[in-house]
Parts: structure tokens; sequence; C-alpha cells
């Protein structure tokens, strides 16, 4: 089968995985993306440390990713967390397991990983295309593509699109994919913005004052909710960071069912409420409410100031409502921030549409992987194994379809 050829149409962590599977299987492969280089979101990922998958039990693994489709999460049993790190050694990438359980190479970099899997994919004979924009397809696998010498067709035996979400747009992925299938009645749910920011109707004054300030050791829940514990940032437009994008999914989709969404902050965790009561009930005296609060609790700067936002001032002159509010603050996120400044992208080619190698239904030979598929998980690892894993078997699947043509 050495003269079938596969074309791969997006040069991400998906993309390239699927190539690899296909030039392992004695495939022709042949990857096309439209920016200069390959991987540019996962160099991207790279740069605060590339968090390549989770310590985690594969069990609880798995609860993360939404919503919990058989197709996804027969991907992730057979190439979960132990197959990547595996896999990362044979690029002569180690890995270790940080605190949370979030595993990292030992450099923390994606630039050698993705070096060493490039020119091991090239050694293999994969044939990369750069600055090549597919722009549409018709019956028959046929892929337009535009480059700089104008356009080109490309007539493969099958055909990954790989072509990732729509967030930082930039550094290549950017949704213009999805007219594409829609148009040819292929299911797509609409992209939306996932591991996002939200914005809050700050005051003036506290947005001019803590823009840009971290707020560290808190909790927060939503109504109902287990707490978690983490940080984020204030920002001029609301709030962002690890503890409220692991929460964005549920408070995304509040926000489009009621208009706004309610985060609880507890600002002094591990302080029991009862005492924090008695604490707040010493009377002030002739001290300003702000000296008050800091010999009382110890809150001061952004924590106080979050407070000052989120209660009113009958609330914070009683004792008991104030001491409520320190460990129930309530944060009204009115609206996620765009979809281009998200960290992932929901929504998607909806599952149904794919069999369970990937394939489309509708399309024999045409399969999809990675982001671009209707699925979301948090940060830790969740989104580079879950396009690794899809990359892989969409890959396996179409070896397996062109096989048994
Ligand atoms: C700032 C940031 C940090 C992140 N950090 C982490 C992290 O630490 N851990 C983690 O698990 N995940 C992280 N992610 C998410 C992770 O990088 C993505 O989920 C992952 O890269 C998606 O892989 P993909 O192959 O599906 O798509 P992409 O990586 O987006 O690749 C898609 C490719 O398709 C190409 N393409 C798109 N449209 C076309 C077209 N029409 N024609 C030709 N080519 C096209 C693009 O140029 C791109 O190269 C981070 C994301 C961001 C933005």
């Amino acid at each position: 089968m050495a003269e079938q050829n596969v074309a791969i149409v997006g040069g991400g962590p998906a993309g390239l995985m699927a190539a690899e599977v296909l030039s392992q299987r004695g495939l022709g492969v042949e990857v096309f993306d439209r920016m200069p280089t390959m991987g540019r979101k996962f160099l991207m990922a790279g740069r605060g440390g590339l968090n390549l998958t989770s310590g985690q039990p594969l069990d609880l693994f798995l609860e993360r990713f939404h919503p919990p489709c058989r197709q996804l999460r027969d991907a992730l049993r057979a190439f979960g967390p132990e197959a990547v790190r595996h896999w990362a050694k044979g690029l002569g990438i180690e890995t270790f397991v940080g605190t949370s359980g979030r595993v990292f190479p030992l450099d923390m970099k994606a630039a050698p990983l993705l070096r060493a899997w490039v020119n091991r994919l090239r050694r293999d004979g994969v044939r990369f295309h750069t600055h090549h924009r597919w722009v549409g397809w018709s019956p028959g696998l046929d892929l337009h593509f535009e480059t700089p010498a104008g356009p080109r067709l490309s007539r493969p035996s099958a055909a990954i699109l790989a072509t990732g979400g729509g967030s930082w747009s930039r550094l290549g992925s950017d949704g213009t994919w999805v007219p594409l299938l829609a148009d040819q009645g292929i299911g797509v749910s609409p992209l939306r913005p996932s591991n996002c920011g939200f914005e809050v109707s700050w005051s003036p004054h506290f947005c001019e004052r803590f823009a840009g300030v971290p707020v560290k050791s808190v909790t927060a829940r939503i109504p109902g909710g287990k707490p978690r514990q983490g940080e984020f940032v204030v920002t001029k437009f609301g709030v962002e960071g690890s503890l409220i994008y692991s929460f964005s999914a549920a408070l995304r989709d509040e926000i489009e069912r009621s208009g706004q969404a309610r985060l609880l902050l507890d600002l002094l965790p591990g302080r029991d409420l009862r005492r924090l009561k008695q604490e707040l009930s010493v009377p002030r005296g002739s001290r300003s409410f702000s000296e008050h609060l800091r010999r009382r609790t110890g809150l001061r700067g952004v924590q106080a100031g979050l407070l000052r936002e989120g209660l009113s001032p009958e609330e914070l002159s009683h004792p008991e409502r104030l001491a409520r509010g320190l460990k129930e603050l309530p944060l009204v996120l009115i609206a996620p921030r765009p979809l281009e400044e998200a960290i992932s992208t929901a929504g998607g080619v909806r599952f149904e549409e794919l069999d369970e190698r990937l394939m489309l239904r509708g399309v024999p030979g045409l399969f999809c992987a990675g982001e671009m598929l209707d699925w979301e998980a948090p940060t830790g690892g969740y989104l580079l194994t879950g396009c690794l894993a899809t990359g892989r078997r969409a890959g396996e699947g179409a070896a397996d379809w062109l096989e048994g043509r």
C-alpha cells in the first residue's frame, strides 16, 4: 500500500501525531499548514512551562473531559497520560510530575520536543508544506489550498483535518474551517471560549488600583459546588487565571442561561467563620475600616478591595455579615472574555458525525482530530493529551480504512 497517501491539514500536536502513526504504517504522508512553521500553539503552550499531561489515575483523568463521549474516552484509554510520557521519552524528553499532579518536561520547554518530533517525522518520510491554507474541498476528497504560488489541489487517498480551535488565531488556528464543513451539512457546534477569563463590573477606583494584581491562596466555588484552592488575577475587564479557568465551562454555560454567573470566594480559607465573627465583633473605635480589617483578619490590598467591591456598606459595617462575606464573597461575572483570548475552544465537529475511528460518517476517507472536535477540558495537561490521543486514533483509523478498502 506504499502508493496510498494521506493529507493532514494542520501541523499542531493532533496533526503531527496522526502523521507519526501513518508514516509508521508505511503510508505516504503530507502535512499542510497555513503558518510558516508547525506547532506554533504548542510552542506557545511551552512559554509558561509545557504541561504535557497529568499524573492522575486514568479514571479521574477521564472525568475531566466534557461531554463524556465514547470516541474520546476510547482514544484516551488507548493513549493516556502514561503513554504520553513514554512517547515523550522516545523523543529524548524526560518528564516529571510536579506538585498538583501536572506533568512537565524536565526543562519545562516545548521547543526541544517539537524540534525532535518534526525531525523524526522528516526522517520517516513525512513531507511538510507550510504557507498552505486549506480553503475548501469537493467530494472525492479534493482539497483546495491557497499558497503564495497560487491555488493548489491535493487528491489524497484519505485526509485528516486537525485544524485546531479558534483562539489565539495569530498562532494559526482561526476557526475558518467551520463553514467549510458546516456548508456541506456536517454538524459543528458553535466555537466558544473555554479556559477563559470573565468580565466583572469593577468600580473605576478598584480597576485602576488593582488591575494586574494576583489574588493568591483563596478558594472559589460555584453555588452548590465543591471549593477549589488556587489563584487568579484581577484584570481591567474582570478576572483570569487558573482558578477561574477551572470553573470556566460551568460559568460560561450559566451566563448563557441566565445572563450572569456567581462565583463564591473564600478570602480566608482555613479560618473558622465563628472565630471570625468574634474577631470582627471587637469594637473598632476610632480606627478606619481598613485598619480594623487588617488587625482582626490580616486582610489588605487587593483582597480588602474585593471585599469592598462585593459587599454593601451595611454588610461591611455588620460583623456577622462581614465575616460571612469574607468566607463567601460573591463575585458576579457578566460575560466570558472573547474566544480569541481563551486558552482553548469548546464546540467543534460533533461526535455524532464521527465513527469510532474518528472518520466523518458522511464522508468516507475524511477524519478529524484534536481541538477542532466538540470536547473541552480544563488546563492541567488534559488538552494536549486529548489532542495527541485523538490524533493517534484518527491516524490509526485512516490507516485501517485504507487497508480495508
Ligand atoms: C497560551 C496557551 C497555553 C497553553 N498551554 C497548554 C498546556 O500547558 N497544556 C495543555 O495541555 N494545553 C495547553 N494549551 C492548549 C493546547 O496548546 C491546544 O489544545 C493544542 O495545541 C491543540 O492542538 P491541535 O493540534 O488540535 O490544534 P493546534 O495546535 O491549534 O494546531 C492546528 C494547526 O492547524 C493549522 N490550521 C488551522 N486552520 C488551517 C487551514 N485552514 N489551513 C491550513 N492549516 C490550518 C494551524 O496553523 C495550526 O498549526 C495552551 C494553549 C494556549 C493558547
